[in-house]
């Protein structure tokens, strides 16, 4: 991109080509669509990330990294993926040298991200990195310095952040229609009787890490402010699955004006809901995280009916529109390790019985 645009500069072309609609740019470049390489063919990447990549109009799916060579017939012959652009986690920073591949998306387990993001962005390709960012905030910085260095951005799987109700709820933090917040509430959780890595300490594993930091974003973005306290408790009712982790995380999160978000995450409970009320009336979603169906209302009545767009699609699109017109990210770096910021004081208040603490600004 960066070649891209200095021809268009060095051309005297580059007033024409941004004034044109964006898929003249994607045409005069001779490229159309962003080539993406999926890191990691677990759930996340087998059932929805590569399927919303067929649905994708400005991004597809070009290529592949595993370190399961069983998997990789399958997803060769179900995309098409040659095999110049099949990697593994040991030759994976070859993608350097391969140019259809423009972005890496890393959809490996937590504790893993940093490192291979920072591969990723050593190669010269934009990352693309599953939530949580990084097991902790040393390990975002060094991600969001990897992309600056390399001059790639960086952005965070935070789906929800570009699904048409929660982007609501993102616009009325600032508008106001039911008059100033007031309290927030944010639940999202599922029962989950096959944990895996998500309940071994080192691998990122936890309720909090997994699913707490959706209740923690949209309390962010749905008050449109940053945390100033927070105090929380966490709690295991099944420690025969979850001896290492979290298996429940209830935290409380104080912002500005006074206004105050009661969360709650688990691995033990189906919970998916957002209220928030407000000194004139109340508004809702529910549920508020899931794939599909994401829906809601509000104390007057009004209806908030379901995107009926694939969430992913919508994501990635937004990232690659972002990457070819070199604009701002919806969900850059720097969220994600806001929230892993508010995460750590998480874990050190419930480590402390539930003690009140304070979040330097963010
Ligand atoms: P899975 O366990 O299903 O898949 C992870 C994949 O990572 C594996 O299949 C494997 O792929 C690779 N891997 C490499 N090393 C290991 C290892 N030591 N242990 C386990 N897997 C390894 O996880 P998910 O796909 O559900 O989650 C991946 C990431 O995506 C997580 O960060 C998760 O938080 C995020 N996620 C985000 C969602 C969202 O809605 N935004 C939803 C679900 C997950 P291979 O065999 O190809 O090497």
């Amino acid at each position: 991109m960066d070649n891209r645009r200095t021809f268009l500069k060095k051309s005297g072309l580059l007033l024409t080509a941004l004034s044109l609609p964006i898929p003249n740019i994607l045409f005069a470049e001779g490229k159309k669509k962003l080539g993406v390489a999926l890191v990691g063919l677990g759930g996340y990447s087998t059932y929805q990330l590569a399927p919303a990549l067929q649905q994708t109009e400005y991004c597809e799916l070009r290529g592949i990294v595993t370190g399961s060579p069983e998997k990789i017939p399958r997803w060769q012959e179900k995309y098409g993926i040659p095999d110049a652009n099949v990697y593994n986690y040991e030759n994976m920073h070859e993608i350097s040298k391969n140019d259809n591949i423009d972005v890496i998306y890393i959809v490996l387990p937590n504790s893993m991200h940093a490192k291979y993001s920072i591969i990723a962005a050593n190669a010269g390709k934009h990352v693309w990195c599953e939530k949580p960012m990084a097991m902790n905030s040393k390990e975002c910085r060094e991600m969001i310095t990897a992309c600056e260095k390399n001059k790639v951005k960086l952005a965070i799987g935070y789906r929800l952040q570009h699904e048409k109700n929660n982007r609501i709820m993102m616009k009325w933090a600032e508008t106001n229609p039911y008059g100033p917040i007031q309290n927030l509430t944010a639940k999202a959780g599922f029962f989950s009787s096959n944990p895996g890595w998500r309940a071994v300490e080192e691998m990122g594993g936890g309720a909090m890490y997994d699913m707490g930091v959706y209740p923690l974003n949209t309390s962010r973005y749905s008050t449109g402010r940053e945390p100033i306290a927070v105090s929380a408790r966490s709690s295991t009712s099944r420690p025969e699955l979850f001896r290492q982790v979290d298996e429940t995380m209830e935290f409380t999160l104080e912002f500005p004006d006074r206004i105050t978000a009661h969360c709650r995450t688990s691995f033990g409970e189906n919970m998916n809901n957002l209220e928030i009320s407000c000194r004139d009336g109340y508004y809702y979603l529910q549920p508020f995280q899931t794939y599909s169906g994401v829906k809601g209302g509000t104390s007057d009545g009004k209806i908030l009916s379901p995107m009926g767009k694939n969430q992913q699609a919508v994501q990635m699109d937004d990232d690659a529109l972002a990457i070819i017109n070199d604009k701002p990210l919806i969900a850059p770096g720097e969220d994600g390790l806001k929230d892993i910021i508010v995460l750590e004081k998480i874990y050190e208040s419930a480590a402390a019985g539930g003690k009140r603490l304070e979040i330097q600004s963010l």
